[in-house]
């Protein structure tokens, strides 16, 4: 989870990095260039020559802070210290969709749409058993449609 955390932290500054970059490109356009400014323009353009391999921001997969929550199927019976986990309005125990919220909150959502909190389960359990996000919807309702739900 740490090492999740750091990444994501380079990723922020790596794209820090390549804003800055772009910024000094774009300046570097708008200013005529004065025998002052020379010394700092090549600074920058070195700088600009490291960035090439970050993505630009459209292909960047968005982070925790830029989505409500993850979704993940959940087509077994869920079971949590030994016991099966049940909806407790209809009693049906498979077909879940887990929602990891961005509070950290884990919540289980079975077929006739019904949501319960699950105060066990947090996000490290999420991330232990979901892949990577690999697609990003819109809405929720984009989201249950894509799993199946
Ligand atoms: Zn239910």
């Amino acid at each position: 989870m740490f090492r999740i955390f750091r990444r994501r932290a380079q990723a922020d500054r790596g794209f820090r990095d390549a804003q800055r970059a772009g910024q000094a490109l774009l300046q570097m356009h708008a200013e005529l260039p004065t025998p002052g400014s020379v010394a700092a323009t090549a600074r920058d353009t070195t700088e600009a020559a490291v960035v090439p391999d970050f993505l630009p921001p459209d292909f960047r997969v968005p982070s925790r802070q830029d989505v409500a929550g993850f979704m993940m199927r959940w087509d077994q019976p869920l079971i949590i210290d030994g016991e099966v986990r049940e909806c407790p309005e209809c009693g049906a125990y498979r077909n879940w969709v887990v929602f990891c919220m961005r509070d950290d909150s884990v919540w289980l959502r079975c077929r006739a749409a019904h949501e319960t909190r699950e105060l066990v389960l947090d996000a490290a359990w999420y991330n232990r058993h979901s892949g990577p996000a690999d697609r990003w919807h819109p809405t929720l309702e984009d989201g249950l449609r894509h799993l199946g739900h």
